[in-house]
């Protein structure tokens, strides 16, 4: 079929909006039609050429939401007209690490999904004859997609789809590294280091948690006033007295939790040396730069603290997506405020400016 999808044509580019073909889904896979899909750093680290393992030509996207089209015959978990959420990190329940319960680093198609490729190795994507490199396993800056039935998730059709795609990556990121990652616990201090859609994620996450205080860090003081409005109770301008502030403000130790939600390596350092001796879990959930390492003084370790991270996360998309939509539906968490600007695909591009300048918290592209 002829589809309308947001092509990454060369990196530091604008998207080239234009007419691409559509495989039908074989062995295993779903169409999907896109109904929202959200506008994500990923998207333009890929685009702007920096990410190293990026290629082009491909579709980019990857916080989508959608309706089941069509099955391939042996798909038994989805049919045509289900409402699905489009996962970069899939589910299998089969895979070793699927199996072991303790990751949602799902590795059933991982290889080929990193080059592109739909997991017998193919693309549904081509352009004149010529096969197009698929991204993320979702390509979903695009009228329809092909996806595994393993990297989608049902939701509940009484969820709006507009915003199930912030589920999709950003917000599910930011809630799941606080209830699945760090596994917080009620009464407990967090800190939350950037307050975008995934800092205001952990913000979320903490108060579903039942932690006790939140603490929300940021450069915005409009940033600061999300934070309070999901549910922060102290925030506080970002700087390099943070650390000693927050160490004051806990009894002269840290945070029980620390989450570092900004990318910059900076700042991962102040959310490892915000958390406190003896207990204190530090979170790592922005991208850092190409390269760039992460700074700790052993004495922090040694004295008690711990440093993990995770991908969407450690959210197990096709079981806790779900999970997290109902809980949207049933009034425990405000998704209207995190969208910001609605777009039509042919601004996608503007979507990136929107981000560049800060502009809002989430824009989704909303499909006719
Ligand atoms: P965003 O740009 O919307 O938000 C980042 C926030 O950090 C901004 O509000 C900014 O003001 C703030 N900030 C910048 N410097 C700061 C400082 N020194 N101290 C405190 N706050 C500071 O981004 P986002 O969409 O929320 O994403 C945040 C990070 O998470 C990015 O690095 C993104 O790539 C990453 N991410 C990771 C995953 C994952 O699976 N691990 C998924 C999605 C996004
Ligand atoms: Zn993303
Ligand atoms: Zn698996």
């Amino acid at each position: 079929m002829k589809i309308r999808a947001a092509v990454l044509e060369e990196f530091g580019q604008p998207l080239v909006v234009q007419e691409l073909d559509l495989g039908e889904p074989r062995s295993g896979e779903v169409l999907v039609r896109l109904v929202a899909c959200g506008v994500c750093h990923t998207d333009l680290y890929t685009a702007s050429g920096v990410d190293p393992s990026g290629y082009a030509p491909c579709v980019l996207g990857h916080e989508g939401a959608g309706i089941v089209e069509r099955v391939a015959g042996d798909v038994a978990s989805l049919a045509p007209g289900d409402h699905v959420v489009t996962l970069f990190a899939p589910e299998c329940g089969e895979c070793v690490h699927c199996r072991s319960g303790r990751t949602n680093r799902c590795v059933a198609i991982r290889d080929q999904q990193g080059l592109g490729y739909l997991p017998d190795g193919t693309t549904r994507l081509s352009r004149g004859g010529e096969p197009m490199r698929h991204f993320m396993g979702t390509s979903t800056f695009a009228e329809y997609t092909v996806m595994p039935e393993i990297a989608l998730a049902r939701v509940s059709p009484e969820a709006p789809l507009e915003g199930c795609a912030p589920f999709a990556c950003g917000l599910a990121t930011g809630i799941g590294a606080v209830l699945y990652t760090a596994g917080v616990q009620p009464g407990s201090t967090c800190a939350v280091f950037g307050c975008g859609l995934v800092g205001l994620g952990a913000v979320i996450g903490a108060r579903l948690a039942e932690a006790d205080r939140i603490i929300a860090v940021d450069l915005s003081e409009r940033r600061l006033e999300s934070a309070r409005h999901h549910g922060a109770t102290d925030t506080r301008i970002a700087g390099d007295d943070v650390v000693d502030w927050i160490r004051e403000e806990t009894g002269g130790f840290g945070a029980d939790y620390t989450f570092e939600a900004t990318g910059s390596v900076h700042v991962m350092r102040q959310a490892v040396e915000a958390a406190r001796e003896a207990w204190g879990l530090a979170t790592m959930v922005g991208v850092a730069g190409k390269g760039e390492t992460l700074d700790i003084l052993p004495r922090l370790l040694i004295t008690g603290r711990r440093v993990t991270g995770a991908s969407f996360g450690g959210v197990k998309g096709r079981t806790q997506v779900p999970q997290l939509v109902d809980r949207w539906l049933a009034g425990e968490i405000d998704v209207d405020s995190l969208l910001s600007h609605r777009l039509t695909l042919d601004d996608v591009n503007r979507g990136f400016e929107l981000m560049e300048a800060q502009d809002g918290i989430r824009s989704v592209i909303v499909f006719e």
